[in-house]
């Protein structure tokens, strides 16, 4: 690729598309504290304002109630529970020892110890009570505990209802606050993204258009992170209607664009080629020929079979002509011939033309 850029205009070029970067950021940082510092909704709206309050209060009542009924249910259970664990061990151990007494009697048979045996059965049947008596105080508990849970499940329930029957309320006043923080934020963007677009359309020229460069970027940046993630839903809608509003936009720019365009080629391409030479920038036309790109009406340089494409067959522009000094094939648009130096009008020398300005 021959590049016609002198080597410090490049390095310039970069460095100004980082004091560019630099300058947004800067931008960027000041309007977060600007955007930091807009109104904002103090207190969000939240459902449990639209909700019926007396219904309400009363529901948070009877939960609370409920909550403490269960809480002194739960202390009942862990008192009544070691005890019944404790009657249970007790009959275990009892319930042992008499099997193995009974094996033991089993084995002698003796008849005499028929009296110990009922005595025995007795005190492990009271045991046995004991423990029934236990389990059924843990249980009843347990039950309790069960009918308290399925009142907080229909306090839930009723809560619910509440809040379903406020919520078309609560939407209407959710999108109203939403629209209000976005109002703020497009009131602080708007003006940044205007002043973007005019210094586009007007500043490129101009010696300090890195920094407004700069300053484009940050409107851009404000636009995609403080503007349109704060853009109101409304179940979608103003999204497609603000995109499908974009979009129409976009398209209608890019169409004059294209036509204002096709329309300028039409003009130049009816100029006279040294006209149409003067008009092209040089470092232009090195870049488009290196694109195999017609520097004159910007359609790609054909040709057909093994024949050098000396000139453009769309306009007729001259892409190579032949140094007339010592009749090298060069590129119509060098100044000078690269192999005698010579410059590219006729016979005449750096010297004599004094230079070409750039
Ligand atoms: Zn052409
Ligand atoms: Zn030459």
């Amino acid at each position: 690729m021959i590049k016609a850029i002198r080597v410090p205009e490049r390095a310039f070029s970069i460095t100004m598309w980082v004091l560019s970067f630099i300058f947004a950021g800067f931008l960027v940082g000041l309007g977060g504290l600007v955007i930091d510092d807009l109104p904002r909704v103090d207190h969000p709206v939240e459902i449990g304002q639209f909700v019926d309050q007396k219904a309400a209060a009363e529901i948070e009542a009877s939960r609370a109630a409920a909550a403490l009924q269960r809480d002194a249910i739960q202390r009942q259970i862990d008192i009544a529970e070691p005890v019944r664990q404790s009657a249970q061990n007790d009959y275990g151990a009892k319930r042992e020892a008499f099997d193995n007494w009974i094996k033991t009697r089993e084995a002698t048979t003796d008849s005499k110890q028929d009296p110990e045996v009922i005595s025995r059965t007795r005190d492990l049947d009271a045991l046995n009570d004991r423990v029934r008596a236990q389990e059924k105080i843990v249980e009843g508990l347990t039950a309790d505990q069960a009918g308290i849970e399925r009142k907080v499940t229909d306090l839930d329930q009723r809560r619910s209802a509440l809040e379903n029957a406020a919520s078309s309320t609560f939407q209407g006043a959710l999108f109203k606050q939403d629209l209000e923080v976005f109002l703020y934020r497009l009131l602080f963007t708007l003006p940044l993204l205007v002043i973007a677009g005019w210094m586009v359309k007007t500043k490129r020229k101009s010696a300090y258009w890195p920094l407004m460069r700069g300053f484009g970027l940050f409107a851009l940046y404000a636009f995609f992170f403080q503007l349109v993630p704060y853009l109101p839903s409304y179940g979608g809608y103003i999204r497609y209607i603000v995109g499908i509003g974009l979009t129409i936009i976009a398209s209608h720019y890019l169409i004059k664009w294209m036509q204002h365009y096709l329309a300028n080629r039409v003009v130049a391409e009816q100029k006279a080629e040294v006209e149409r030479k003067q008009s092209i920038r040089y470092e232009d036309a090195l870049k488009k020929m290196s694109a195999n790109v017609c520097p004159g009406c910007e359609r790609p340089i054909a040709t057909t079979g093994d024949v050098l494409a000396d000139y453009c067959v769309h306009c007729g522009m001259q892409l190579f002509d032949n140094c007339k000094s010592c009749a090298t094939r060069k590129l119509a648009f060098f100044r000078y011939c690269m192999s005698c130096g010579t410059t590219a009008e006729a016979g005449k020398t750096e010297a004599d033309t004094g230079g070409v300005t750039a």
